[in-house]
């Protein structure tokens, strides 16, 4: 896989990335031309000096948190760490030497975070299963709270952590990182601009080999910390993504089948693939695969309407999505910025949804749709198949 960062890259699609970035208000500030009138891509409002930025807590300290999160905080211009939370006090210190966080909380003093002025947002990158018990315990204690996908175990759990965000009067947002990526940007405003006529089928195919042994990958086999299995932790990018370009158009009925090997030890708690499919209020169809089982890993979105497709793969990873687009002379590259910047986007976002009290781009009401929607998948798998009306 390549970084597409060489591509050339036109003022329409900076234009359009932006515009599907956050609405109009992050449109005007996710695009700006230098001095000799050429498109920039970013943000073009100068980084803010660290005394004024956003305090953050981060909370899980693993290895999304380590790997992604962190480094996205570098790269942030309103958002920065304050403070981490985590089970493991050595690594916690290691850390906040490296990224100069003093404050270090447990998991037992958690609470605590309500007497920090400096920590306005939580971060939770727990295992999902701890998704609600944490971001409940942030908000009571008055913090804004961006969770991680998928946004806890059960729909019952969702409307609760949005309940606490209400009483509380705080921002909740699930970290849909693909709604701040610009290729997959770019082909949501192809849609939208009707590029590709009528959208009538979209495919989503994401999956990997889970490996037991790894501890990450051993939670996600734990019904009790994974919520569910594959749809859950994979197959979620192909549906809230393919969502995210049909936007607004309701889902009206889902049907899954199970599609994995039910004598794998792996697979005894939670599924390990799924066969999904979702009609919409247009009579667009979504379907995909999610699976435990992939190998290599695939990451693959397919958007085709009466004029035209486009093609991602891979679609939804950290550092290098490519997509085609095809209208009739060819497939053309998206031809977007670097996907990495989808960690500091979405830090910034939420931070100016926080400033500015409004929702974030991905809400916590489309973090409950989600798993509303993948547990209507999953009773119809456990049905052979017969479709839910939703
Ligand atoms: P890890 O297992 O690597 O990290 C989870 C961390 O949570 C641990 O390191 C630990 O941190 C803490 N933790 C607290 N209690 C437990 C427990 N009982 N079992 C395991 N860990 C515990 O997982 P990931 O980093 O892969 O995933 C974390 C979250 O991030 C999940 O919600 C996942 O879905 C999401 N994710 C999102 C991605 C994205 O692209 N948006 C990609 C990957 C993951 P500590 O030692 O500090 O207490």
């Amino acid at each position: 896989m390549t970084h597409n960062t060489e591509k050339p890259i036109n003022r329409r699609q900076l234009l359009a990335a932006g515009a599907a970035a956050s609405g109009a208000l992050a449109a005007s500030r996710a695009f700006a031309q230098d001095a000799q009138g050429q498109p920039l891509m970013g943000d073009p409002q100068l980084p803010e000096a660290a005394a004024q930025r956003t305090g953050w807590a981060v909370v899980g300290l693993g290895t999304f948190a380590v790997g992604q999160v962190m480094p996205g905080f570098l790269a942030a211009s309103r958002a920065r760490m304050t403070a981490f939370v985590s089970g493991n006090p050595d690594k916690a210190a290691m850390l906040g030497q490296r990224y100069g966080v003093e404050r270090l909380y447990s998991y037992d003093n958690y609470d605590q975070i309500a007497d920090a002025d400096d920590i306005e947002c939580v971060y939770i990158v727990l295992p999902v299963g701890l998704h609600a018990e944490y971001t409940i315990r942030a908000l009571e204690a008055g913090k804004h709270v961006l969770c991680e996908k998928p946004m806890a175990s059960t729909s019952t759990e969702c409307e609760r952590m949005i309940a606490a965000a209400r009483a509380n009067d705080r921002r909740l947002g699930v970290a849909y990182r693909i709604h701040f990526e610009p290729t997959n940007q770019v082909a949501a405003q192809h849609i939208a601009n009707g590029d590709l006529g009528t959208l009538r089928h979209i495919r989503c195919e994401h999956g990997f080999p889970a490996n037991p042994q790894w501890p990450p990958h051993a939670w996600r086999l734990q019904r009790a910390l994974a919520g569910g299995g594959s749809m859950f932790d994979i197959g979620i990018y192909g549906l809230n993504t393919a969502l995210m370009a049909a936007a607004g158009d309701a889902v009206v009925e889902v049907s899954g089948l199970y599609s994995y090997d039910r004598s794998d030890p792996r697979f005894a708690e939670v599924e390990g693939g799924v066969d999904w499919r979702l009609r919409l209020a247009s009579g667009a169809i979504v379907s995909g695969s999610s699976s435990y089982s992939y190998s290599p890993y695939i990451s693959r979105q397919t958007y085709i309407g009466d004029k035209g497709n486009i093609t991602m793969s891979p679609a939804c990873t950290y550092y290098d999505n490519e997509g085609v687009i095809d209208t009739g002379n060819g497939p053309q590259p998206l031809g977007a910025g670097p996907a990495a910047t989808q960690f500091a986007s979405q830090l910034d976002g939420f931070t100016d949804a926080v400033r500015e009290g409004l929702a974030h781009l991905t809400p916590g009401e489309m973090g409950l749709r989600d798993i509303a929607l993948i547990e209507a998948i999953y009773a119809s798998a456990d049905n052979g198949g017969i479709p839910v009306t939703v």
